[in-house]
């Protein structure tokens, strides 16, 4: 799998039309995102992404470490709640229930509007959440939309929709642009 590059970015380092699409930071899994730390930071709702973010494509079983991580979350008193526009309403309503945490399926991220009927649903402001998920184009781009800050995780794996694939020819072209406004973990 290609090298992902991890830290925390600096958008004021880009050219303004660039900004959009920064993430906060960038990390290898979701369970590098530290729940307390959110919740030190006033987040109040986390918005999650599935599809290559808490599993791979089409996978069935979210895995124990991850859904162990989502447990913390909601114990560190946030609200989560995953958004997505999978074509597979059940297979979301069954990976959601094992999770024990609510949906929303709406119009293809970037929209703003499944970010923006989150916020409404649990009564929070663009600062009191946050998006983790794994496609700038998509999961970031639409969060930001939306004035929510966005984690940037590297894709459980490479199996994904031939849609994605393209999508991923532009991170890589993006990413060169963003990697300039990168710090680097050591
Ligand atoms: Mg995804």
């Amino acid at each position: 799998m290609r090298r992902f590059r991890t830290g925390r970015y600096h958008p004021e380092r880009l050219p303004r039309c660039l900004q959009p699409v920064c993430p906060t930071a960038a990390v290898e899994s979701v369970l590098c995102v530290d729940p307390c730390e959110l919740a030190a930071r006033g987040k109040r709702l986390l918005l999650l992404d599935v599809d290559n973010t808490l599993l791979g494509w089409k996978g069935r079983e979210v895995p124990p470490d991850v859904a162990r991580w989502v447990r913390a979350v909601l114990q560190a008193g946030l609200k989560v709640c995953v958004v997505s526009n999978t074509k597979r309403p059940r297979r979301l309503k069954e990976l959601c229930q094992a999770l024990g945490v609510p949906f929303i399926r709406d119009r293809f991220k970037p929209s703003r509007r499944m970010f923006l009927l989150a916020m409404e649903r649990y009564g929070a402001t663009p600062e009191q959440s946050i998006m983790v998920g794994d496609q700038l184009f998509t999961d970031v781009l639409g969060a930001r939309r939306a004035g929510i800050e966005a984690i940037w995780v590297r894709q459980v794996s490479d199996r994904e929709f031939l849609g994605t694939k393209l999508s991923r020819l532009g991170e890589r072209i993006l990413r060169r642009w963003l990697d300039r406004a990168l710090e680097e973990d050591a």
